[in-house]
């Protein structure tokens, strides 16, 4: 998975941000590791989805990632 990290402190965010907390506003794209954490998988949804979703809160390298399959 592909996440945003700050150039200047190296603080990660999973959405992109205009300005990190360290107040830098340049970033860098970085792949990182992906693990499971909790998910919830959908059997009913409406018509012109898919049959099954499954939404997923993980973690990807230090920050939190949502997932959806
Ligand atoms: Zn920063």
């Amino acid at each position: 998975m592909m996440i945003h990290s700050c150039k200047s402190c190296g603080r990660e965010y999973f959405e992109p941000r205009g300005v990190c907390k360290c107040g830098s506003d340049e970033f860098e794209e970085v792949q990182r590791e992906v693990e499971r954490g909790i998910c919830v998988e959908l059997k009913v949804t409406p018509s012109g989805f898919p049959e099954r979703i499954t939404f997923c809160l993980s973690k990807a390298g230090k920050t939190n990632a949502f997932e959806v399959e």
